[in-house]
């Protein structure tokens, strides 16, 4: 590190964006909840908060960064409208921000986005357009129509916007846990684990983030390892939200992420549905796939090994009925 976390001014987040995001988000975001989990804390050897972010209102944290995004949009801007690219919650967020300020918004979906997301983002009277067999492809017709069409695009985590929207998070966990050792959080473009590690580490500099990507999608944790944003193969997987790359044109997250997070790991598609069954049983929760990888992780960690108490964020819970009796029902 070669400069006080969230402090520098070179850092394109600090800290007081993080403050500031979160003062402007109040309205619409809620302040989630810690909820204890001692089932995994025997498990893994120290307290276990789970950060209940599918208690937001549209049932993912990425309301937080929707709305300190569209909050700061000049009154011109707002006019023209925003379009997005989402792997479902990001839209759904954007949707839902954009109809409480009353602004036109387009929603770009690759066909891999489960049916569910699709519809909850039609019910916000969001304009979809649905198409292509990845992430990218969305992302190449969104960028196309924001210039066609005078749209301004909302990046799904590579914003400074977004990523200090999301670190709201870390504030609220260390007003609650002023001790926490350890925060686990989801990892896809990084605007979480950006934001979150920025933060916290700025309040908390002894504090270890750790960041938990999918197997079948490790885009970050690639692009950490060449040095520079790498395309991956997208394969489905039950944690859709984390589908995806980091954007080959990638400004913000890589950098903020190999500066700020402290280790990133990957679980694979039985963890996650092991996860999930966990959540369900042993917590009460519904959570989807990219919100059981933290739970995953800490399953597969050594005894002791991270620092309590831990807090798990569980990101979201915008599964399909259907699929998760399948993982409910399956043996463990
Ligand atoms: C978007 C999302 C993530 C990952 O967030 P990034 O900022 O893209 O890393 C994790 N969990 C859920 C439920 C999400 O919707």
């Amino acid at each position: 590190m070669t400069q006080p976390p969230g402090s520098g001014a070179a850092s394109p987040v600090t800290l007081d964006d993080v403050r500031a995001a979160r003062r402007l988000i109040a309205g619409i975001a809620v302040r989630t909840p810690l909820k204890g989990c001692d089932a995994l804390g025997e498990r893994i050897g120290g307290a276990v908060h789970l950060k209940i972010e599918t208690m937001q209102p549209t049932g993912a944290f990425k309301v937080r960064g929707a709305a300190n995004r569209l909050l700061q949009l000049s009154p011109e801007e707002r006019r023209r409208g925003v379009i997005t690219v989402s792997t479902g919650n990001h839209g759904r967020a954007v949707a839902y921000v954009a109809r409480r300020l009353g602004i036109r918004c387009v929603v770009c979906l690759s066909s891999l986005v489960p049916a569910n997301k699709v519809a909850a983002i039609r019910a916000l009277g969001a304009e979809l357009d649905v198409g292509g067999e990845n992430q990218d492809a969305a992302m190449d017709r969104a960028e196309g129509r924001a210039l066609a069409e005078g749209l301004v695009m909302v990046s799904p985590f590579d914003d400074p916007a977004i990523i200090a929207g999301q670190g709201t998070i870390a504030l609220e966990i260390l007003e609650d846990v002023a001790d926490a050792g350890t925060i686990v959080v989801p990892l896809s473009g990084g605007g979480l684990a950006a934001g979150v590690a920025v933060a916290a580490k700025a309040l908390r500099p002894s504090l270890r983030v750790v960041a938990i990507g999918s197997e079948r999608c490790p885009a970050m944790l690639r692009s950490l390892e060449a040095g520079r944003p790498v395309a991956v193969a997208e394969h489905e997987s039950l944690a859709d939200s984390l589908g995806g790359g980091i954007g080959l044109a990638n400004r913000f997250t890589l950098a903020l992420v190999g500066e700020f997070v402290d280790e990133i790991r990957v679980v694979g598609e039985a963890a996650i549905a092991a996860a999930m069954r966990f959540a369900f049983h042993e917590a009460r929760l519904v959570v989807e796939g990219a919100a059981a990888v933290p739970i995953a992780a800490l399953h597969a960690a050594r005894f002791g090994e991270f620092p309590s108490p831990i807090v798990a964020v569980i990101t979201g819970d915008n599964v399909e009925p259907d699929r998760l009796l399948a993982i409910l029902r399956a043996a463990a």
